[in-house]
């Protein structure tokens, strides 16, 4: 058996994964839980997570003499915090079980035969022929696995990103750089997120956004990244509770600048920013507060519109959503409905999940998949 890698070096995205330290897969070990985290490729993916789950991952690398540890929001990472310890494993793991690792030669052109197998056209002009040949060459934003798989008859859903933070040219928002909500509550159109958020230098970022990237990647790119988004800084207080807290202030510090008193766990510096995005001066007082005033800091907290003009890629993590359509996949095996012998596995598939380990266990789970399919059809 071999595998051919284009470029110079195996195993490249795992080295530069999780900031260095491969954020392999994630402490939830319920398999219909764990789909839950993937906005494309959810329900195809349960009868697979039945088969190799994030505790099977654990336990393949623990075997293999790699520890994984768990932090605290649930991502798991080696314990020696280097993902080239996951490499070594991996590559230890193929030498030993004899497979042909080969570096700079990429597959150009796969070809059924007549008789059988795929004749396959490789990047120094050399052929040589398979039985069975399994694609997983990454996001099919690099052209060459997407044109490999139409050509063997598969369909390819367009290429859009996912994981991406969101640009917003608003000056007062841009001048808290750094500020993050522990619990705020993003929306356009029918997509909703709540978790944390964190102001950047040109807009925001944090697991909320990135969530919302995510579910929303089709929709954000027909909308070219360019759409009014809705921010609920305090959604565990429902209007009701906002107004009753007004009254509270009003009778219990009747003479405090509202400035000096933020609501919940809001950062002084941006509930400033609100407080003068809702017309109030500085100066005022809570027994001041005006019957309109109370309504538009209402509608600050609970509705801030927030004009997007456009996207970046979020440096720690990206994914493409698109790839090979699914229901073109046998899932028991991992190989093709459409041309027998050609299993997928990993990115190239219209599969893509959260950030937080899920994407890798994708990966790991349709590779184990597609490899124990194919070597049981020897
Ligand atoms: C910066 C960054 C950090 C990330 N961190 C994490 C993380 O911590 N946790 C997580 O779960 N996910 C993470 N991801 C996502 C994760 O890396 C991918 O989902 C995962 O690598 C997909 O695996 P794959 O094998 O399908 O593709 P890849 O890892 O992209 O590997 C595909 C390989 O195929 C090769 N190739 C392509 N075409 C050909 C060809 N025609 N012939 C031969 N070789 C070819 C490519 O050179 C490449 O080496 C991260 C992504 C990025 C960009």
């Amino acid at each position: 058996m071999s595998i051919f890698e284009r470029s110079s070096q195996f195993l490249s995205k795992v080295r530069i994964s999780g900031g260095g330290r491969c954020n392999v897969t994630h402490a939830l070990f319920e398999p219909r839980e764990f789909t839950s985290r993937y906005p494309r490729g959810e329900r195809e993916l349960i009868s697979p997570f039945h088969r190799f789950s994030a505790s099977d991952t654990v336990a393949w690398f623990e075997t293999r003499g790699v520890k994984l540890k768990t932090e605290e929001d649930g991502r798991m990472f080696p314990v020696s915090d280097s993902s080239q310890t996951i490499i070594d494993c991996l590559i230890d793991e193929a030498k030993m079980a004899g497979v042909r690792l080969v570096t700079r030669k990429g597959v150009e052109t796969a070809r059924v035969r007549v008789e059988g197998g795929f004749d396959l056209r490789l990047s120094d002009g050399r052929s040589t022929t398979c039985d069975r040949l399994l694609l997983a060459t990454g996001g099919c934003r690099s052209v060459g696995g997407v044109e490999l798989a139409q050509s063997l008859g598969h369909t390819v859903e367009p290429p859009v990103p996912s994981l991406f933070s969101l640009h917003i040219p608003a000056k007062w928002l841009r001048a808290l750089p750094g500020i993050s909500v522990s619990d705020a509550e993003l929306s356009v159109g029918k997509l909703r997120e709540r978790g944390a958020l964190l102001v950047t230098h040109n807009g925001i970022s944090g697991p909320v956004v990135l969530r919302l990237s995510a579910w929303g990647a089709r929709v954000l790119h027909e909308m070219n990244y360019q759409f009014t988004l809705r921010v609920n800084w305090i959604p565990e207080m429902r209007e009701a509770d906002l107004r009753n807290e007004f009254q509270t202030r009003r009778q219990t510090q009747p003479n405090r600048r509202i400035v000096n008193s933020p609501f919940g766990n809001l950062p002084a510096r941006l509930w400033e920013k609100l407080i003068s995005n809702a017309g109030i001066s500085p100066k005022t007082i809570w027994t001041s507060l005006t019957r309109a005033g109370a309504n538009e800091l209402v509608r600050q907290l609970r509705a801030t519109e927030l004009e997007v003009d456009g996207k970046s890629l979020n440096k720690d993590e990206f994914v493409t959503c698109g790839g090979v359509r699914l229901r073109e996949i046998n899932f028991k095996t991992m190989e093709s409905r459409i041309t027998p012998g050609l299993y997928f596995a990993g990115e190239l598939l219209d599969i893509d999940g959260l950030t937080g380990g899920f994407n890798f266990q994708a990966a790991w789970t349709t590779g184990w998949i597609a490899g124990n399919a194919m070597a049981k059809s020897i």
